[in-house]
């Protein structure tokens, strides 16, 4: 197939696109529209609000700033009001501007400056009425470009495909859903989601593309849960009524919630499909009770368990208070870490091998090594963020039809639980345990760290232990320590020299880790600077703060799982981030943390704010690179695909099965999942 005016350096620019066949030009959709028959007018402009303007420039200067920044400064003018507009370091562009002679359209976020509205960076192209009709007069697609593509290049090519071959175009979705969504022909949908008639039928034809996608990934975890529904699992014969078994090995009474979610999990251990469950729950919510309840009555039903946790110190952590629960119900319970000696390591394996061990705790090296159960029936594993989905698809890989239990305390919303983890059972904890006190939490200006650290001193005073966590930095886990090294230094000499002061970072030898977290749980240290190696789970009840030093480099999820390191006692526990806003989705970031305790809270805020691919990663979580939908904006879209890929798979004749399991190969190449279970 051809496009009229693409010669191979163009074709060189556009595969930086991903743009490589006519296909992939029919289908690289506008990052936006414009409408172009309106244009706002720059004396009706709202400082902070997104515009398009049109206007001729004016005036144009190149200004040196005292940090050898080069400043473009242009003024546009729409017959009726001017506006500044500033480019950073692209001196070139006074050239640029000096030689149009039409009028500029220009896209961006006016703010107001010194000397009225402003505009920073904006998008904008000439205008020529006359000679391209594509770019004026209509609502006109914007690209996303590469250096050398102009915006009036691109839309022209994707013009000349969308006429020629966009009425070849087959459709994608099965035909027996397209109808039931009500959506309109591909062809339709590919000519308007370019260049549309109107705003309406622009969002239906997008919506297309995005259910198609989205529709697609719902296909395929509706798939894998009838296939998990199909394959048979262990039923546990758990008596009815065990729970208050479970109980009585508690030095608390259950919540209400900690009773229904054991529940659920025991019904899911009956059934004879395997269990495949994510529980979720607060820092604190009490997930190990829930844990040992599982653990329990699989060993009583006569079967092995393993637990895995993300950490060394974790595993270690949940081995103590574990085996204090489960040991005096009769429960053989073994620890079996990397760090060990071969011989112990060797005998722990064989132990487990000959059945001697009911429960089995480490990392996921428990599954991963050469450890082999002798009848495993039961895995749970902690912290799933940590793992990643690829542990999950290496469980089934080694063949193990264990029923599987994944905890996360990072509470993750609802449209990613549907993404993520679309083909698990979902259970939540949602009330935390009695007489809690939700941690206050503050936000300081660096400029206030003396008051801070005075505030740790006062809390020692009342006998209270501080924690202290380093800046982030993300490069190298090498920097990461020398930061920590550096604050643990300024604590120890200058700020707070006459308290005991301990130091904790993953540059460590795991026994100097270990050694630190004992002082520090036994009171030996007063304050413990570390890295975000204590970030999950590690309990030291007597901790009344911790200062998180440059917080707004922290994503909110994971700043307040820093917090739940307090307030785990009954004292009153507080957080204090030490933060510069560089603007304002900072401060609202910040703000968001001093307000609430809510994880789920937190955590859908965070996705707004910075969007799943930042916060989840994407390929290495699992997370489909999306083409088209976005999580947060299309929602909606997602559930409705949830829906429908759901009822296509009960309802669908063999051959559509057939020709969607087609398309749906076809789209996870293009999500880079293709090699992921
Ligand atoms: P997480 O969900 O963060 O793993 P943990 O299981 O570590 O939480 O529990 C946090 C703390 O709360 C622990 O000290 C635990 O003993 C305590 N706890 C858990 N459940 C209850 C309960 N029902 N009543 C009182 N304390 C509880
Ligand atoms: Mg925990």
């Amino acid at each position: 197939m051809y496009v009229k005016g693409v010669g191979p350096a163009l074709a060189a620019k556009l595969v930086k696109l991903g743009i490589r066949t006519v296909g992939d030009l029919l289908f690289t959709l506008p990052k936006r529209h414009e409408d172009r028959t309106k244009f706002t007018a720059i004396r009706e402009l709202n400082s902070g609000e997104v515009a398009t303007i049109r206007g001729r420039i004016i005036g144009v200067e190149n200004v040196k700033t005292r940090g050898k920044l080069t400043l473009t400064k242009a003024y546009i003018d729409d017959g009726n009001g001017t506006a500044t507009l500033t480019f950073f370091n692209q001196p070139f562009l006074r050239e640029t501007f000096k030689k149009l002679k039409k009028d500029v359209v220009l896209h961006g976020l006016p703010l107001e400056g010194r000397f009225g509205l402003e505009f920073q960076n904006p998008e904008w192209e000439e205008l020529d009425d006359e000679k391209d009709s594509l770019a004026a007069g209509r609502i006109v697609p914007v690209y996303g470009l590469t250096e050398g593509l102009t915006q009036r290049r691109l839309r022209t090519i994707v013009h000349e495909a969308v006429m020629k071959y966009a009425r070849l175009a087959e459709e994608t979705l099965p035909g027996s859903v397209a109808k039931r969504v009500g959506f309109r022909p591909i062809r339709w949908c590919i000519q308007q989601a370019h260049f549309p008639d109107s705003e309406s039928s622009q969002v239906a034809a997008r919506r297309r593309f995005v259910f198609e996608e989205f529709f697609y990934l719902q296909f395929m975890l509706a798939m894998r849960r009838a296939e998990n529904d199909r394959q048979l699992g262990i039923g546990f014969a758990i008596p009815s009524g065990f729970v208050d078994e479970a109980a009585t090995m508690m030095p608390f009474e259950l919540t209400r919630a900690q009773r229904r979610v054991i529940e659920e999990i025991y019904s899911d251990m009956r059934a004879d499909k395997p269990m495949n469950r994510l529980l979720q729950g607060d820092v604190g919510s009490g997930k190990t009770a829930v844990a040992a309840s599982a653990l329990l009555a699989a060993a009583k039903s006569g079967y092995q368990c393993a637990l895995m946790a993300p950490t060394e110190i974790l595993a270690e952590q949940h081995f103590k208070v574990i085996s204090s629960l489960l040991t005096p119900a009769g429960v053989t319970i073994e620890l079996l870490l990397g760090r060990m000696t071969a011989q112990q390591k060797n005998e722990t394996r064989a132990r487990i091998q000959a059945g001697d061990v009911q429960v089995a705790i480490g990392t996921h090296a428990l599954i991963q090594e050469t450890v082999e159960f002798k009848n495993l029936g039961l895995v749970i594993i902690d912290e799933q963020h940590r793992f990643g989905v690829l542990q999950r698809a290496a469980l089934i890989q080694k063949g193990i039809q264990a029923d599987v239990l994944v905890m996360t305390a990072t509470p993750i919303p609802r449209t990613l639980t549907m993404t993520l983890y679309g083909d698990l059972q979902l259970s939540v904890i949602d009330e935390m345990p009695p007489g809690r006190r939700p941690v206050i939490t503050h936000w300081k200006r660096p400029g206030e760290r003396p008051n801070v650290y005075n505030g740790v001193r006062a809390l020692h005073e009342k006998g209270r232990q501080a924690y202290v966590i380093c800046p982030l930095v993300m490069e190298s886990e090498k920097l990461q320590a020398k930061a920590a090294e550096k604050m643990y230094k300024q604590l120890q000499q200058d700020i707070l020299p006459d308290l005991q002061i301990g130091l904790l970072h993953g540059q460590m030898r795991s026994d100097e880790k270990d050694e630190v977290m004992y002082k520090f749980r036994e009171g030996k240290l007063d304050v413990l600077v570390a890295t975000t190696v204590v970030e999950v789970g590690v309990d030291v009840p007597n901790a009344g703060v911790i200062v998180i030093e440059d917080a707004q480099r922290f994503g909110l999820s994971q700043l307040h799982q820093l917090r739940g390191r307090v307030g785990r006692a009954e004292h009153q526990a507080y957080c204090v981030l030490v933060a510069d806003a560089p603007d304002q989705k900072g401060a609202e970031r910040m703000e968001i943390l001093t307000k609430t305790n809510d994880g789920f809270l937190i955590a859908e805020e965070d996705l707004r704010l910075r969007g799943p691919g930042e916060i989840y990663g994407t390929k290495q979580a699992g997370l489909p690179d999306f083409r088209f939908g976005d999580l947060i904006e299309d929602k909606k879209v997602m559930e409705e695909a949830r829906k429908q890929a759901q009822h296509f798979l009960e309802t669908a004749t063999p051959q559509e099965l057939d020709a969607a399991m087609v398309q749906l190969k076809k789209v996870r190449t293009a999500w880079g999942l293709a090699e992921v279970a």
